[in-house]
């Protein structure tokens, strides 16, 4: 002990023990100190990336995470938190037995008192106030079996509608363009496309921190088409993913719609456009370009936008003149209170060029949660499982007759959206909520007023693997199991069904989600009437299969087996496309349209409802680092990942850290209409705008929604998380940034150049283009 002492201290200890690696059959060599018995396929559980990956075991826990060499998503590579992921699974953080509020504390009870107390009380509140004084609220986090089985007893069992999940935070944007381009949900396109794309135009995506293993698909590209790709990078912050591109696009915040509107302009001035594919593929063509040229001017989009004219036309060029092009794009695009419109106007440009359905030329949304997209297909919130519709008597009965349930039982609308099932509990029409793997006391926009809500109710059930900040207000907590420990699929960002396979047992005494639901239902009396003999998750997917053949999201040629086999597979999968369809809206795939053909839509760009002002002179953007995963329930307790983005920061420009008389690794407060937060870690940063901020999401200590907005998208009710108003106080400027009235007209105000006659008849007139 002494002699190991003096060693360390001496330097003199390498510490061969702890870093010895030792033979493994699978994997080469491993850490021996971990070096798993058995080790078990399987797929991530943190993000919508899907990597393919192998659980390693020993003594009935999970040790080890490897990247899956043979998975087409990642091959086998694996970013800090899939790397760590085991460690996540036996955390400090997790419960391991449901529990119950008793005299104002939670205590551990068994299942069967949480589940009459709560079934108790949902009685209760329903024959008091009606079914729907019950509301629900899931995640993109369960298997899809799981989502199916909830769906399915909170809309035919509980009877209410009010039901979302927390996917509308971060992808309902993403459904609803698609939808009212394409007439139905699904990402178009395929990660390969990364690697065909002649231009890969990102838009709000920050995928070397959030999406890292998506970079992968663009390192093949140049091996595969024997050119690197022109990278395009459109964000306000220079963010690590733009520090890759070949044309960074630096724009004002919230100004992304106006550009896909001005890129729009110059290439049908141009005569850029595939006329072709416009005739046979589109509709709506003669109404979206009197739109566009009368309202989306070059220079009337350079004020808007921050973006030179030339620089515009530069990159409408690139863009146009590209045999193949691909655009991107995640929360920067979607988190916006424009999201939904946004996301047609990048459709529209992919449309009008005829960016659709080849490799590489296509317009795919990146999922955020491991399972966003299972839930879009089965999960019973926006839509009927299959992408049906609620107002659709036709959808109603056959979803009835193949699920086997009564057609008055199915919803005839859509409850309310999880902004709205906040609002109701606010106004006192909701009761009681049952949240379900989310965590709102952290992500929900405008804190004072969720929390003001949360205080209504009369009882809040959370159903969660781990010790959240919002289940630890629970009056019930459903202990769930989580990754690693249930069986099921997940559909990641590309349509990829892969097979997450059970590696051990559930921790302690928590359940699959699946289990919970089903136990739950039978205190109903529910569960033989909405699950005759279901006792595992195949019998949901069983179902599922049948409620999706022909659907646009057909599973019907999958089985556990070829999903494992094929590491993964695209939907639709069926006869046709016995191993799966890469990419939608191929030549002969037509749209879920009436005529077949995706839309073109005249849409609108919008100025932020709160821009700055003198009191609040900065925009404060915020977003996630790749150390961290959402409300950091998963990654607090893991070291390695924790101990690199312990707190959270503020991102400034060395400009207005010279204002306010600060440095890196200052602290200062930042306050908005709507709150304050204290003692934020000052990092100064060219990657930010003057006039503008970046604070990470994830952190309690520094609640970051305390100050943002509750601003919503109208028609897919995502919040406006990128966009508000703020004031910095430090300790040597307490007052803040001064901005003079003009400089905040200026920022307000964008100047209209009427007449466009100097750029459409000279320097960029049609074929005499010099940039
Ligand atoms: Fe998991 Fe996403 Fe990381 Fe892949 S990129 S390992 S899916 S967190």
């Amino acid at each position: 002990m002494m002699f190991d002492k003096l060693k360390e201290f001496l330097n003199f200890d390498i510490k061969e023990e702890k870093y010895s690696l030792q033979d493994d059959k699978t994997f080469g060599k491993v850490a021996s100190k971990k070096a798993p018995t058995s080790w078990v396929r399987s797929t991530c559980g943190y993000c919508g990336v899907g990597c393919g990956l192998y659980i390693g075991v020993k003594d009935g826990i999970s040790v080890y995470t490897k990247g899956d060499p043979a998975h087409p998503v990642n091959k086998g590579t694996l970013c800090p938190k899939g790397l760590s992921e085991h460690e996540m699974v036996h955390s400090v953080n997790r419960f391991t037995r449901p529990q119950i509020r008793k005299n104002g504390q939670l205590v551990p009870t068994s299942w069967d008192d949480v589940f009459k107390k709560t079934s108790d009380k949902f009685k209760d509140i329903q024959a008091k106030h009606g079914n729907k004084a019950i509301a629900v609220v899931s995640t993109g986090q369960l298997l899809t079996e799981e989502f199916y089985t909830l769906g399915k007893f909170v809309q035919m069992g509980l009877k209410t509608n009010n039901y979302d999940g927390n996917t509308t935070l971060c992808m309902a944007s993403a459904v609803m363009g698609y939808k009212q381009t394409f007439g139905s949900d699904g990402p178009v396109g395929a990660y390969e496309d990364f690697s065909y794309a002649d231009t890969i135009m990102l838009i709000g995506a920050n995928i070397a921190d959030n999406h890292p293993i998506l970079k992968l698909h663009i390192a093949k590209n140049k091996k595969i088409t024997g050119k690197k790709p022109t990278i395009i990078v459109v964000d306000p912050r220079f963010s690590k993913t733009a520090k890759m591109a070949d044309i960074y696009v630096p724009l004002k915040p919230r100004s992304d719609l106006a550009l896909m509107n001005g890129l729009a302009y110059i290439i049908l001035e141009q005569g850029w456009e595939n006329e072709k594919f416009i005739n046979e593929r589109t509709t709506g063509y003669k109404e979206f370009r009197k739109h566009i040229m009368e309202n989306y001017k070059p220079q009337d989009v350079a004020n808007i936008t921050g973006i030179e004219v030339k620089d515009l036309y530069n990159l409408a060029r690139v863009y146009a003149k590209s045999p193949a092009a691909m655009s991107a794009w995640t929360m920067g695009v979607n988190q916006s209170s424009i999201g939904t419109d946004t996301v047609s106007a990048i459709c529209n440009l992919a449309l009008i060029t005829g960016n659709l359905g080849r490799k590489g030329a296509t317009a795919l949304s990146i999922t955020g949660q491991c399972n966003a997209m299972g839930t879009r297909e089965t999960g019973f919130t926006s839509s009927i499982p299959g992408y049906r519709n609620f107002a659709s008597s036709y959808d109603r009965e056959e979803y009835a007759t193949i699920a086997n349930v009564l057609v008055e039982d199915v919803p005839t609308a859509r409850g309310y959206s999880y902004p709205q099932i906040i609002d109701a509990i606010d106004k006192g029409e909701i009761k009681a909520l049952w949240l379900v793997a989310t965590n709102p006391l952290i992500s929900f926009p405008d804190q004072k007023k969720l929390r003001r809500a949360l205080n209504k109710l009369d009882f809040l059930v959370v159903q969660d693997a781990f010790k959240s900040e919002t289940a630890l207000k629970a009056d019930a907590v459903f202990s769930a199991a989580t990754w690693s420990e249930k069986e099921g699929t997940y559909t990641n960002s590309e349509r990829r069904c892969n097979y997450a396979k059970k590696a051990v047992e559930p921790l302690g005494q928590t359940k699959s989600d699946f289990d919970i639901v089903l136990e739950f239902s039978s205190y109903f009396g529910l569960k033989d009437k909405l699950y005759p003999n279901w006792s595992e998750p195949l019998d949901a997917f069983n179902e599922w299969k049948k409620l999706s053949d022909g659907r646009l999201c057909d599973y019907t040629g999958m089985t556990y087996e070829l999903i494992e086999k094929l590491g993964g597979i695209q939907w639709p999968c069926n006869s046709k496309n016995p191993t799966g369809t890469a990419r939608l809206y191929s030549e002969d795939m037509p749209c879920n349209t009436e005529d077949g053909k995706a839309k073109l839509l005249p849409l609108d760009w919008k100025p932020m409802s709160e821009n700055q002002s003198s009191s609040f002179p900065l925009i404060l953007n915020t977003g996630r680092t790749v150390e961290q995963w959402h409300t950091r329930t998963k990654t607090k307790t893991i070291s390695i990942l924790n101990d690199l983005a312990p707190e959270a920061w503020i991102e400034i420009n060395p400009e207005d850290a010279k204002k306010l008389e600060v440095k890196s690794g200052d602290r200062l407060d930042i306050s908005s209409t709507r709150g304050k937060i204290n003692d934020i870690i000052v990092r100064e940063s060219q990657n930010v705008r003057v006039g503008n901020v970046f604070v990470p999401f994830h952190f309690n200590e520094q609640l970051i929604n305390t100050i943002t907005i509750g601003e919503f998208d109208p028609k897919s009710f995502e919040p406006n998380y990128k966009q508000c108003a703020v004031q910095l106080h430090s300790s040597k400027v307490p007052q803040g940034i001064k901005i003079k009235e003009e400089e905040i007209a200026g920022a307000l105000e964008h100047v209209v150049v009427k007449d466009e006659t100097i750029f459409a008849n000279t320097i960029y007139k049609k074929d005499k283009l010099e940039l």
